[in-house]
């Protein structure tokens, strides 16, 4: 294998280039430069094949929550391997590990959550909710209620389905989305939208764009809405604290569901077990994945509310699933990363220590010349780049993406960081250090003031 042979990078980077179609890559600029190849992880900490130490800053895709090398996770793994490597949840069977992820997941969701549909993604967790919603509301013989309402630059993954309900442009405009059904409304990014009007009066106005589209196609015909807690690949919008909870008025006046997509910010990210809790709303449905698993095996799931499950669980065959719908594997995974969250109290010391420590740093960095705005909640945030702090103007296109610019300066510097237009994005693992969140604010200065 190439683990046991002398290959140099160079001619690693040659065969991935001749061989490998990379997901949301530019593959002309990749066949000349080649991708970073990434060998070796610990704690918060990649090493590449030349040997450079790198900070995770965005927790692999937001996902390593209990960080890198976890001991316990990995034993898990090994054992249920040997057990019971594969076996499915179709046709009435179950096995040891998706029973006791299924009560362990009702433990840890919020009160009135008590059934888990297991996927292998959190695209897949949104595609089944399509469906479900729909079927959910066929039962109750309204079955006119299809439509889903989404918001301008959500993202819910990379199938037909999570694409749809996702509002980025460039994602529609390959493979002619989005599909029928879907309806998206102005998102909360009070920053980039929010105009003259103070974040509190804009995100009621965002809000209220649900009603407003509800009016106009008729709640009769709508089963849901909706939207991630923080808008995470769309650039960690933050709502204004007046959004949610009017959205979740408009969902419970007009009777139709509330859709909570917790794939980034469930387990832990924004300081509460669920974003939903963190911003004070009760979704019928959450959408989970990533953290669920910190990553170590592929899993997801779709929580759904004692009143939507009862529907389902009286309806008769649901006719959808997927052969690794609760893979016994990383179901083990899942299990044995929930319990380090709990031992650890991970997800109190987002809330109450290390996210403040580092919100505190991080929001300092809005005196460099270069940041318009930074915010974090948790441990996610962002930088809004700009070469005009009072306009909050936009780079001129000759320039190229500045965002994309800074990340790989930030990646020579010893950090990933991600990049959106011209955001910049943070997630490190919640099992961060304070000297490391310190290193990792060091260099995120040093990487402004070069790009600047
Ligand atoms: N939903 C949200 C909010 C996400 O951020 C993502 C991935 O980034 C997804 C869904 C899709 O998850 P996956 O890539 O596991 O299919």
């Amino acid at each position: 294998t190439l683990h046991q042979t002398n290959l140099t990078t160079a001619e690693l980077r040659a065969i991935d280039a001749a061989h490998h179609l990379h997901p949301f890559t530019d593959t002309k600029g990749l066949n000349a430069e080649g991708a970073r190849v990434i060998v070796k992880s610990k704690g918060v900490h990649l090493w590449d094949s030349e040997g450079n130490t790198i900070i995770d800053g965005m927790s692999g895709l937001w996902n390593v929550n209990v960080g890198y090398g976890r001991e316990e996770i990995i034993d898990a793994v090994a054992r249920q391997m040997r057990e019971l490597p594969y076996y499915n949840t179709f046709f009435k069977t179950t096995h040891l590990p998706a029973i006791e992820l299924a009560r362990l997941l009702a433990e840890v969701t919020p009160p009135g959550f008590n059934r888990v549909f297991f996927t292998g993604s959190g695209s897949e967790s949104n595609d089944t909710i399509i469906r479900m919603v729909r079927h959910y509301w066929a039962a109750l013989d309204k079955p006119e209620k299809k439509i889903i309402v989404a918001r301008h630059n959500g993202y819910h993954g990379s199938t037909m389905g999570g694409a749809s309900l996702g509002g980025m442009k460039p994602m529609h405009a390959q493979g002619g989305l989005p599909i029928p059904g879907i309806v998206h409304i102005a998102q909360p990014y009070w920053y980039g939208e929010g105009g003259d009007q103070s974040p509190e009066a804009f995100g009621l106005w965002a809000a209220r764009e649900l009603e407003r589209t509800l009016d106009e196609i008729g709640a009769d015909k709508v089963a849901a809405f909706i939207g991630e807690p923080v808008q995470g690949a769309g650039g960690v919008v933050i709502p204004p604290a007046t959004y949610w909870p009017e959205i979740q008025r408009i969902c419970r006046e007009r009777d139709i569901l509330l859709i909570s997509d917790e794939v980034i910010c469930g387990f832990g990210r924004t300081g509460a077990w669920f974003g939903c809790q963190h911003f004070g709303y009760e979704p019928d449905i959450m959408a989970m994945a990533k953290g669920i698993s910190s990553g170590y095996l592929p899993i997801g799931g779709v929580m759904v509310s004692d009143k939507v499950a009862e529907v389902i669980a009286n309806a008769g065959d649901f006719n959808h699933g997927y052969t690794y719908s609760g893979h016994p594997a990383a179901c083990a995974a899942a299990i044995a990363n929930i319990r380090i969250l709990l031992d650890e109290k991970i997800v109190d010391r987002v809330r109450d220590d290390i996210g403040p420590y580092m919100q505190k740093q991080w929001l300092a960095l809005a005196d460099h010349p270069m940041v318009g705005e930074a915010r974090m909640v948790g441990l996610v945030g962002a930088l809004e780049l700009t070469p005009n702090k009072a306009t909050r103007a936009a780079w001129p296109a000759e320039i190229g993406t500045v965002g994309t610019i800074t990340r790989d300066i930030s990646f020579r510097n010893g950090l990933v960081m991600r990049a959106t237009r011209d955001v910049m994005i943070i997630a490190p693992p919640l099992v961060i250090s304070h000297e490391e969140v310190d290193d990792l604010v060091r260099i995120t200065r040093k990487t402004l003031d070069e790009a600047w």
